[in-house]
């Protein structure tokens, strides 16, 4: 092995499914000085994020942080906190992730029921209605709300009220909706809902933005048993994190990741989150015209598209790993393999946060019909850099 040496990595294009490209001005705000996680100019940024998270969220409640851990932490934190052993759960799946929602279930020693959609299709609530109408017992109903092996978006708001409808709570995975599509907590009655940094948010991955009802709470504070992790038990990190806690020591946070994701909300929060989600929606119109142009096709109906996570068939003889390997090394440009049972099937092309501009757009429109063309793939070349500057510029006030 060569003499080590400090870590230069090479300038990327980020536009896979997470992470995303992290801004300058983020990347800054991670250099700054690390003080103790006690400092009271450390708790003052704790609080002020805090309600930046709740304008992300679109929530007044109490209960929101972010857990020291990526977005599968975030997950774990509602499913052992909500959940007793013997519990029943009914579980939403449509992708990769509502299956690791099942694992979850069976590790707390609870049952899941699952309700199956096809993916690339949307949850169906009627199907949820009639899991919850023969499983009566059922206490929590879990679903993901942006699938990011798919590229579709569940009906959040809906999924929720039949919930209630049958007396159950529901945690709902928005890791990759927070920041790049409509997503509102309070009026859409969501009990448990936990989010990542690096999709949306444009932070380093590493922490995941959590948020619980008083609903959930209250069945938090009435459990029977201990929660079976004592890093993610809420009952103990609420001391630090907590209204009018006193920052008693539970762990210590990973302060310079903090300061990241604090400066990635105040961009949120200064772009306006109504902004940012037609930002998503607009460059996903412009990515879409050019990959239709030269002939590609979207996995998910339209009317069920993420603008965040543009999943597209591969041609017919086209070699996947090497697309994706030419696209990194001759043009640093990183996109998506498919997951799971869409392995080597798909493409999954973010725009995600600040990736999510004209210019990443326009280079991976443009990067794609060279390598396709050159690899003698079906494709129509010349045309779809053209006509995703159509959509750019025809909408340019939207
Ligand atoms: C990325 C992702 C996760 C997992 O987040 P990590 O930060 O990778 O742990 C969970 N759910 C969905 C929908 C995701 O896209």
């Amino acid at each position: 092995m060569s003499q080590p040496k400090s870590f230069q990595p090479p300038q990327r294009r980020l536009m896979g499914p997470g992470p995303s490209d992290v801004s300058q001005r983020v990347l800054d705000a991670l250099a700054r000085p690390t003080i103790g996680h006690l400092d009271p100019a450390f708790v003052g940024m704790m609080d002020e994020m805090k309600g930046l998270l709740q304008y992300a969220f679109q929530t007044n409640n109490e209960l929101t942080f972010p857990v020291s851990a990526p977005g599968s932490a975030g997950m774990e934190a509602c499913f052992v906190n909500l959940l007793e052993a013997g519990d029943k759960v009914i579980v939403c799946q449509n992708g990769v992730f509502g299956g690791r929602m099942k694992e979850n279930v069976e590790r707390c020693g609870a049952t899941a029921v699952m309700v199956q959609d096809d993916w690339g299709q949307p949850v169906d609530p009627d199907k949820l209605e009639d899991a919850l109408k023969t499983n009566p017992d059922a206490r929590l109903v879990a679903f993901v709300h942006a699938e990011t092996s798919t590229g579709a978006q569940s009906d959040a708001r809906t999924l929720v009220e039949v919930a209630h409808r049958h007396d159950c709570l529901t945690i709902v995975d928005a890791v990759t909706s927070l920041g790049g599509s409509p997503l509102k907590v309070d009026e859409w009655n969501i009990d448990a809902i936990y989010s990542g940094t690096q999709k949306c948010l444009s932070a380093p991955p590493g922490l995941s933005p959590v948020s619980f009802s008083e609903r959930a709470a209250e069945a938090i504070k009435n459990r029977k048993t201990k929660v079976q992790s004592w890093f993610l038990d809420l009952s103990l990190v609420m001391g630090y994190w907590g209204a009018g806690a006193r920052r008693a020591y539970h762990h210590t946070a990973p302060i310079n990741n903090l300061y990241g994701l604090h400066e990635a909300l105040l961009i949120l929060k200064e772009e306006g989150l109504e902004n940012a989600w037609s930002r998503h929606a607009h460059m996903h119109q412009a990515l879409r015209a050019g990959l239709e142009t030269l002939g590609l096709n979207f996995v998910v109906p339209e009317a069920y598209r993420l603008p965040q996570l543009n999943a597209v068939t591969i041609p017919e003889g086209i070699d996947d790993a090497q697309v994706r390997s030419t696209l990194l090394n001759d043009y640093n440009l990183e996109i998506g393999a498919g997951l799971g049972a869409l392995a080597g099937k798909v493409w999954r092309i973010g725009l995600m946060g600040h990736a999510s501009n004209a210019d990443n757009v326009i280079y991976c429109v443009n990067a794609l019909d060279e390598v396709l063309s050159k690899m003698g793939a079906a494709v129509k070349s010349g045309a779809a850099v053209d006509a995703a500057k159509q959509v750019l510029a025809s909408s340019a006030a939207a």
